[in-house]
């Protein structure tokens, strides 16, 4: 038995007035996904716990079978993990190149958005400058990671996309003096470097999760290819065989079969399950590209899940399950909590069947996501 796992990033939607009263999932042209869930199980999941915000990390935590409530310790733990970081006695710290105005507003926070190779020469200059207690670990364009001792977690800091065009809020709490004083420090050291970030900014942190490896919960092998490093954590935590494809780049054309085949060829080469994690329709939603949002739908349905399922066909028996990790409406750019459509398919039988739209699922009772993992292996 085969199983496969699809994650459409952030599809689910809400009526938009462009599609004539639709959602893109129920405006797009799917019929392999039709197919599939007219002989499938098809309900609603909610992915993100209460109390819990509606983050890729969190979201696909809980698809990938783990209980956000229990393991979610932050974001940037599982970015440390995406880096090969190791957080033994240590806690995990995102450290953003931020632009702040000489007012104090928080201008970007994302620096201009420096390529990672100029970013990791100033995140060195930083830990030559700022390390000892503390270490700086390059990561991708404005994205680092600081580790620091267990006691320095007891702060509230602000996410800096949080407060673009507002005052650039400093940390509160007992840890909060240290932390402010390694970003006013940071500035003497971006001064030397011509780049738009003007300092660092701390935030996110947490200790490393205690998640069991995926094979020790599930008994299962499993494989993962993502885009994004915070899904690519999870896997290296989840001590799953993560896979980079080549054209993967998080962007409306990225490299779909590329991704497709990445999956045939893990689960041919040994892999009992497979997670497909694809970016394109969350970066559609924060967009408002209603187009681009179809169109990410639309090249699922034809560039992974036709050729997947033919594929399955052949290698025998499988199981899917396919849910985006929570909703990102183009009316609102972001993410929400909201519980989002899931489908689960068997090779072997027909299901209730159904629509896998917002509205046909929407009288169901939300069943929880991380629950979904044991449904599809069946335990
Ligand atoms: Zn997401």
């Amino acid at each position: 038995m085969k199983y496969v796992v699809c994650i459409p990033d952030g599809c689910a939607d809400e009526p938009v007035d462009e599609l004539g009263g639709k959602t893109p999932l129920e405006y797009a042209n799917l019929p392999v996904l039709a197919g599939l869930a007219g002989r499938s199980t098809v309900g609603r999941a909610q992915t993100i716990p209460v109390g819990l915000p509606p983050g890729s990390d969190v979201g696909n935590m809980a698809i990938f079978g783990y209980d956000p409530s229990r393991y979610h310790t932050g974001r940037a733990p599982i970015e440390a993990a995406a880096l090969g970081l190791d957080l033994t006695g240590r806690i995990a710290y995102r450290c953003n190149l931020v632009t702040v105005s000489a007012e104090g507003t928080m201008v970007d926070f994302a620096g201009g958005h420096p390529d990672s190779a100029h970013a990791a020469e100033v995140i060195r200059a930083l830990d030559a400058a700022l390390g000892g207690e503390v270490s700086f670990h390059p990561g991708v364009q404005y994205r680092h990671i600081m580790l620091a001792p267990l006691d320095w977690a007891e702060a509230d800091c602000y996410p800096p996309h949080d407060l673009t065009g507002d005052p650039a809020l400093m940390p509160t709490g007992p840890t909060a003096a240290r932390l402010i004083e390694l970003m006013d420090r940071s500035r003497d050291v971006l001064r030397r470097f011509d780049l738009a970030a003007t300092q660092i900014w701390l935030w996110g942190q947490g200790p490393g999760p205690a998640m069991p490896r995926f094979v020790d919960r599930y008994g299962v092998r499993a494989g993962l290819c993502t885009e994004v490093d915070l899904v690519r954590g999870l896997g290296v935590m989840a001590g799953m065989d993560v896979v980079e494809v080549e054209g993967a780049n998080a962007w409306f054309d990225t490299n779909y079969e590329g991704m497709r085949d990445a999956a045939i060829e893990g689960l041919a080469s040994g892999a009992d399950l497979w997670i497909v994690h694809i970016e394109a329709s969350d970066e559609a939603g924060h967009a408002g590209d209603v187009g681009e949002k179809v169109k990410a739908l639309e090249n699922w349905d034809r560039r992974v899940l036709a050729g997947l399922t033919e594929a399955l066909d052949e290698m025998g028996p499988w199981r899917m399950l396919l849910l985006p990790d929570h909703a990102t409406p183009l009316r609102l750019k972001t993410h929400t909590s909201d519980a989002v459509p899931y489908l689960l398919a068997d090779s072997r039988q027909t299901g209730p069947g159904g629509s896998y739209t917002e509205s046909w699922v929407a009288g169901h009772t939300p069943v929880v996501a991380h629950e979904l993992m044991a449904t599809l292996l069946q335990q």
